[in-house]
C-alpha cells in the first residue's frame, strides 16, 4: 500500500501499473489501488494522478471510471522521459526480515539498479520472498519519484557470484578488517558493492573475494557497523563520490 501523505496532500499520488502506457491507453488498476485512491485518498472521477510502468517514464493519468471495487484511468500525456539509473549493483548477504526489507526500500530510494541476495557461510537467513522484496522495491519508488524499478535477483551463493560474475563491473568489498578509504576509491564505471553478513565472512570467503579479479576493499570507518547499515553508507558514498548526487 503507497505511503500516506499528509492531508489534502501537496503532491499527486503516484502509482506503479504493470500496464504498457501510451497516449489514450485505459489501465484497470489491481484492488489494492483502487482502495488506495478511492477510500485513502478519496480521488474520484476525473482526478489526476501520476502512473509509470518501469520503463517509459511518467505519465499524467485521469480516473475515468470508479466503483467500490474498481477504478479505471485514461492515460493523458508523458510527463518525463525514464531517468538515468546510476550503474550500481548491491550484492548483500540477507540478514533478518525487518532488516531486509528496510535495506530494499532504501536502497531503492538511493537508486539502485539492481539486488542481489548473496548466501554466504554465516548467511543466517537463505530464503527471501522475492514477491515481497519486489512490492517494497515498487513501494519505494512509488514514494521516491524513480520510474525505473531496481532489478531483484534471486538468492545466489557467494562462490557462484565470484565465478560468474563480470570483471568489468568493479567489485568493491566492504571490509570491516581493512580496505581502501570508501571516497579515495570508488572510481567512475559499472560498480557491484558487496556487503557481508551479521557474522561477517569467513576468512576462506575474505581471500576468494579479495582474489577475484577487477575487487578492492572498501572501508566504512572504524566503527563495525550493522550489514544493512553498511550498505546503506557503501551505497551513499558510491553515490556522492560518482554516482548521481554530483
Ligand atoms: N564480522 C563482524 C563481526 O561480527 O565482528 C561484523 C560483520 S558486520 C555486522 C556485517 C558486514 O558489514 C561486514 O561483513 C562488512 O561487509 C560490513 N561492514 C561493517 N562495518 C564495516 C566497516 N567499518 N567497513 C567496511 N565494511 C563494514
Amino acid at each position: 500500500m503507497p505511503a500516506i501523505p499528509a492531508w489534502p496532500p501537496k503532491s499527486l499520488p503516484r502509482l506503479f501499473v504493470r500496464h504498457a502506457l501510451v497516449v489514450g491507453a485505459r489501465v484497470e488498476l489491481d484492488a489494492g489501488q483502487a482502495n488506495y485512491l478511492g477510500n485513502v485518498m478519496r480521488r474520484g472521477v476525473g482526478d489526476e494522478l501520476l502512473v509509470f510502468d518501469g520503463g517509459s517514464g511518467e505519465w499524467l493519468a485521469r480516473i475515468a471510471e470508479a466503483g467500490k471495487k474498481h477504478v479505471t484511468l485514461s492515460v493523458e500525456q508523458r510527463m518525463r522521459d525514464p531517468e538515468v539509473i546510476p550503474d550500481i549493483w548491491l550484492a548483500f548477504a540477507p540478514v533478518k526480515r525487518a532488516q531486509t526489507d528496510w535495506l530494499v526500500e532504501k536502497a531503492t530510494e538511493l537508486g539502485t539498479a539492481r539486488l542481489l541476495p548473496v548466501v554466504t557461510q554465516r548467511t543466517v537467513t537463505e530464503r527471501v520472498k522475492l514477491e515481497r522484496l519486489q512490492a517494497i522495491a515498487i513501494e519505494a519508488a512509488e514514494q521516491c519519484g524513480r520510474t525505473m524499478l531496481p532489478e531483484i535477483e534471486e538468492p545466489v551463493a557467494l562462490k557462484k557470484l565470484l565465478s560468474e560474475r563480470d570483471p568489468k563491473r568493479t567489485l568493491y568489498f566492504a571490509d570491516e578488517t581493512g580496505g581502501g578509504r570508501a571516497l579515495n576509491v570508488f572510481a567512475p564505471g559499472p560498480a557491484l558493492i558487496l556487503v557481508g553478513p551479521e557474522g561477517g565472512f569467513t576468512e576462506d570467503e575474505g581471500t576468494a573475494i579479495r582474489a577475484s579479479a577487477n575487487a578492492t576493499a572498501i572501508s566504512l570507518g572504524p566503527r563495525i557497523l550493522r550489514a544493512e547499515t553498511a550498505a546503506l553508507a557503501a551505497l551513499a558514498a558510491w553515490m556522492s563520490a560518482v554516482g548521481d548526487w554530483r
